[in-house]
């Protein structure tokens, strides 16, 4: 199975890519672990893409796709992947189209989780966090037992500052205008799969599998 994993920042995709990753035993390609990972191990490429980062400057179009290419040619991703934060422009997807087909493959199903901005606003509001453990609570649909403090570890909870109204209305609005030519580009080929994913995690899960009819 090789599947795109699209949705907005909030949206739980990290939860549902490990969960069908698990499934259907493919990797989890996640372009910021691959770029760490290159960068880290000091690769060519790695080497190169850290010279633009460290400009602060976008890493090019042909060295993301060039890394992900290299990724996608090891021996794990023979039978699929999840590819998550890649591609995230048009162009990239037609590099990525053209990668597979070298490799004599093609994407099955691109998945596109969508949440309305308004909750997604409300769940990052409404978002604690464990100054001690990192333990994550939500005022409203995860509270801890006692208000501010942490159930597993007695830490006191924090909001982070990022988390509120205008940060994340405004960091949704700008996945949503870069992603639409996307999902446009998949609707066309025929492969876009939307999912409600304003539904319990669960629920969520279970359409995604239906979805993918496997
Ligand atoms: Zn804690």
């Amino acid at each position: 199975m090789r599947l795109i994993l699209l949705g907005p920042p909030g949206a739980g995709k990290g939860t549902q890519a490990a969960g069908i990753v698990k499934k259907y035993h493919i990797p989890h390609i996640s372009t910021g672990d691959i770029f760490r990972k290159n960068i880290k191990e000091g690769t060519e490429l790695g080497k190169k893409a850290k010279e633009y980062m460290d400009q602060g400057l976008l890493v090019p179009d042909e060295l993301v796709v060039a890394i992900v290419e290299e990724r996608l040619k090891e021996p794990d991703c023979r039978d699929g992947f999840l590819l998550d934060g890649f591609p995230r422009t048009v162009e990239q997807a037609k590099s990525l189209d053209k990668v597979l087909a070298t490799m004599d493959v093609a994407l099955d199903s691109v998945i596109n989780i969508e949440v309305d901005k308004e909750i997604l606003v409300n769940r990052a509001v409404g978002r604690r966090i464990c100054k001690d453990c990192g333990a994550t609570y939500h005022i409203e649909f995860n509270p801890p037992q006692k208000e501010g403090i942490c159930d597993e570890c007695g830490g006191s909870l924090y909001q982070r500052a990022d988390d509120n109204e205008e940060t994340v209305s405004t960091r949704v609005e700008v996945y949503l205008k870069q992603t639409q030519p996307l999902i446009d580009y998949y609707t066309k080929q025929g492969i876009l799969i939307t999912i409600d994913g304003q539904q319990p995690i669960d629920k969520v899960f279970e359409d995604i599998v239906n979805a993918l009819g496997a």
